[in-house]
């Protein structure tokens, strides 16, 4: 059985994170939606707000397990017996980055595979921090993630992004 870790901060969840958590689990048996508790950026949501909202967002996919961990991506991989670690590719950038890290991954934890996946037309210009930045001038982003998550942007106001 092939197990996928799908490592992010999902502060919150939207639904690129989503899509990509689909498409995995076509092709993996399990997949481990791990959320990362300290990311090196300003966090909107806590790391219990951010497992609630993604835990309620994908409980329609019975192969997605949402999971929180702190220290090292590779090592939580290891912990739940992943072989793959999953990211999402959008064209604005994150190439560099992802390439940057899977080299680092692959000293750290030889035999760990990378797998990304292109992200869909729809969500390409599609993060979390912008979509707080549209939520947070009050913007409509009821087409960019569940309604649950949404809402939990809008009770968080103004507050910064
Ligand atoms: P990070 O782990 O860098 O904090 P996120 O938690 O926002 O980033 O996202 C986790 C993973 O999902 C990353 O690989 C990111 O590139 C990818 N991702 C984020 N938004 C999208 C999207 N709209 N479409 C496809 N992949 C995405």
């Amino acid at each position: 059985m092939t197990i996928a870790l799908y490592a992010g901060s999902f502060d919150p969840i939207t639904n690129g994170h989503i899509d990509i958590a689909i498409r995995a689990s076509r092709l993996f048996e399990k997949v481990i939606l791990g959320i990362f508790a300290t990311p090196d950026k300003y966090l909107t949501f806590s790391l219990e707000e951010r497992v609630d909202l993604a835990t309620r967002a994908v409980a329609h996919l019975p192969k997605v397990e949402v999971k929180s961990y702190a220290g090292i991506t590779v090592d939580f991989a290891k912990q739940v017996n992943a072989q793959v670690i999953v990211r999402g590719l959008r064209m604005s950038g994150d190439f560099e980055r992802e390439f940057e890290m899977a080299m680092m991954n692959s000293k750290l934890s030889p035999g760990l595979e990378l797998v990304c996946f292109m992200a869909s037309h729809e969500y390409q210009f599609l993060s979390s921090r912008l979509m707080k930045e549209v939520a947070s001038l009050g913007g409509d982003i009821n087409s960019l993630a569940p309604k649950h998550v949404a809402e939990a942007l809008r009770k968080k106001g103004t507050s910064k992004v």
